[in-house]
Formats: C-alpha cells, structure tokens, sequence
C-alpha cells in the first residue's frame, strides 16, 4: 500500500476504468452509485453494515463493517483508488484518515458541514446565501431566546443525524418550547422561523475537480408525512425563479468547494423568495429521474467528478416525474405489489426496487419514473402506475 500525501492534487491523472471505486454506505443511493460505476466499467465496491444492504447486493466486492472501526477502514482503502460516499451521516474523521492515502470526494469537511445542522445554518450565514431566520439552541435559555427572536410557530430541529423530519418538533405555543426541547433528548438544535412557503423545489449539482459545475433543472417536490413522494423535473416556474435557483446551487457548491454530487432543497415563499433549508452532498432522491431523462445521470456525474473526468449532460431529454414507494404499499398491499399490472398497464414506466428485505411504514423501498413532452402528464402516469400495484385501476 503506497502512501500518497496529496492524494486529491489538482494535476493527479483521472482515474479511468476498471480502476476500483469504493463507496461509503450500502443504502439505495449506494446501489445506483455502483451500478452507474460499473456500467462505465470500474471495479466497484461498498462498506455497509450488512451483507445483504442493498449496495452491497449489486458490488464487486463489500467490507462489512462500521466506518469508524478500524480494521474495517483498513480493508476499504486496501480495495478502494477513490472514496466517496452515498450520504452526509458517516464519519468525518473517518474520511480525513481516508483522505490521506486516496482521493476522497466529497472532502470530509463537506461532510462534516453538511452533517450538522447548526454548522450548516452558521455555512449559509456566512456566505450570505439567504435561509430561514435561525437561532443555536443549547440550553433552556436559548430555546426561550429563540422563541422571541423567531416567533411562532417555530420548528425545533437536532442538529445531527435528522432526516425525512426525524427530529423535528414544532412549537406552537411559547410554554410549550421547552418541553419541546425535552422531547427532543437536550440535544444541541437549531430553532427555525416558520417559512411560509408555496412549494418545495430542489436543484442537483455536480462539481468536478477542476471546479467545472453542471446543474440539472430545478426539480418540484411534494412531501407526504415529511418524505419526499414526487418529484417533477423541470419545476413548473417562471424562468427568472429556475434561474435563481440555479445560480444559489452554483454558489453553495462553490463556496463549499465541493468535489462530486449536491443537492440543494429550497422553500419557495409565498412572496416569490427562494430559501435554501438544506445541503446534502450527495445525488438526492429529487435526482432519481436523471437516470432515465439526462444524458449523464446525478449518479453517473458522481463517479465522474469522483474520477476526475470532465461532467455528463444535464439537459433532460424529456421532462420526467418519479413517485416514490415506500413500505406502506407492501403493508396495503398485503405482500409484494402487483409489479405486473403496472408494467402491463404502461410500458413507459420505469421500476426500481432497492431489494430490501423488511418494508416498514415509510421505509424507501424503490421508485418509478416516467417521462412525458408533458410534466404534469408524466406525475399523473407515474402516480396512475403506483395505484395500479394495489390493483386500484
Ligand atoms: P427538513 O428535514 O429540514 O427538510 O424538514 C422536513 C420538512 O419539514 C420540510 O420538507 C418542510 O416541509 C418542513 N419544514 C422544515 N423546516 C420548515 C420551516 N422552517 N418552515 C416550514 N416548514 C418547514
């Protein structure tokens, strides 16, 4: 094992296929990181917790294990030329050890911004990127400070390892903030203003290692019970607010430095502003669809950008929509789903299951794309194929 200093150096020739690429996290995002790698040629691997995640179903190799055991690190630089990883809840320090013998991209101290919620909001902040008003909270005094700063309704959030609004509290009432506080385990937190907002909207990046960036439309997304359930690409919006958007991705991946995927998640408020609520630097669920309508997918720009290769094409193809499926249509559906009456019933339906074993309410299970000249058109068919696995059409 060869010990590089400098691993990520600008002028490090690009890695080409069948270099042997390695991911961390065995998830859905971890599997179609793989599967795009492996198409384009390159050895691809995982470190997930168990043999049968849904990444480590589809690689060329695993290494079971955590990503802050050691050994088990150890053996994943051994297999891996490049490091990257399918989402921001691994382990920064984990990454900086990497970093020093591989390119790891993104950068652990991507990651580890984009982990926390409270150093996020202060990134934001700082780069005068415009969010929700926002306040720390550590202490009983600072959830009370919070609440005369923000006002009400304010939404209560942890600080590390929130997603799909675990974690999330809102506070209607002023005597009810602490108790709020309480439920929430006295975790550090941020205290956000409530937005009102119209629509959830979201925009893919990829940033390569010469500082290049290739954006994808700004997509439309509805959330049911907080998990993303639609997502529209090209959003419905005027082209002054697309524009917007574009160029607020553009510079949150500039001002992170980024090498790789981002997605950046905006409010789009009653009054017309754009508000960032939150940085995942890695390809998204909102950029599913780009597997079948870009040219290069957000998972093929990944590897890409984690390569050194110059980025793929954004432009879609056709506007496109992806409807999710989550445990619940198995429990509704009382076993698997009738696959067969929605393939039957429209061969312009994409299906992707994520092969896991146990469906749980909400769990993320796989998804369904269509693409249509029409983007209304396209949701209406992907939601039309949904309701057909319950037999419902
Ligand atoms: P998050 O995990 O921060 O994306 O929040 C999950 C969901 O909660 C978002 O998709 C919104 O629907 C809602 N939400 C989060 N923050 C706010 C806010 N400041 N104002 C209103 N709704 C919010």
């Amino acid at each position: 094992m060869s010990h590089r200093p400098d691993p990520d150096r600008p002028e490090a020739p690009p890695l080409f296929p069948p270099a042997s690429l390695g991911v961390i996290g065995g998830g859905q995002l971890g599997r179609m990181f793989l599967q795009a790698a492996q198409r384009m040629g390159y050895r691809a691997g995982v470190l997930a917790e168990h043999e049968d995640a849904p990444g480590a179903q589809v690689a060329h190799w695993s290494v079971v294990g955590r990503d802050q055991d050691v050994a088990t690190l150890r053996a994943f630089r051994d297999r891996a030329e490049a490091v990257t990883v399918e989402f921001e809840n691994v382990s920064a320090p984990a990454l900086r050890w990497l970093s020093r013998f591989r390119p790891v991209r993104p950068g652990w101290k991507t990651v580890w911004t984009a982990q926390n919620r409270l150093r996020e909001k202060a990134f934001l902040t700082r780069h005068g990127i415009p969010h929700a008003p926002w306040r720390p909270v550590r202490s009983v005094e600072e959830v009370q400070a919070a609440v005369r700063v923000l006002g009400l309704p304010m939404i209560l959030k942890t600080a590390a390892s929130g997603y799909d609004g675990k974690g999330q509290i809102r506070v209607d009432a002023a005597c009810r903030a602490a108790a709020a506080w309480d439920d929430l385990g006295r975790a550090a937190c941020v205290a956000e203003g409530w937005v009102d907002f119209v629509a959830e909207a979201s925009v893919v990046v990829a940033r390569g290692r010469d500082g290049r960036a290739a954006c994808y439309p700004l997509a439309l997304n509805r959330h049911d019970r907080h998990i993303l359930d639609t997502t529209v690409m090209p959003a419905p919006v005027g082209p002054v607010v697309a524009m917007e958007a574009r160029e607020m991705a553009l510079g949150v991946a500039q001002a992170l430095e980024t090498i790789g995927v981002l997605c950046v998640e905006f409010f789009l408020g009653r009054d017309g502003r754009l508000l960032v609520n939150e940085i995942a630097p890695r390809p998204h669920n909102s950029g599913h669809l780009t597997i079948e309508a870009a040219p290069a997918s957000q998972f093929e720009q990944q590897v890409r950008a984690v390569c050194g290769l110059p980025l793929g094409g954004t432009d879609l193809a056709r506007p496109a929509a992806m409807v999710n499926l989550l445990g619940d249509l198995w429990i509704q559906a009382g076993g698997e789903p009738r696959w067969d009456f929605a393939l039957a019933h429209d061969p312009g339906v994409s299906l992707h299951l994520y092969g896991k074993q146990d469906p749980a309410p909400g769990r993320k299970m796989g998804h369904l794309t269509v693409l249509d000249p029409d983007p209304e058109s396209a949701l209406f068919r992907a939601l039309a194929a949904r309701a057909c696995v319950l037999g419902k059409m």
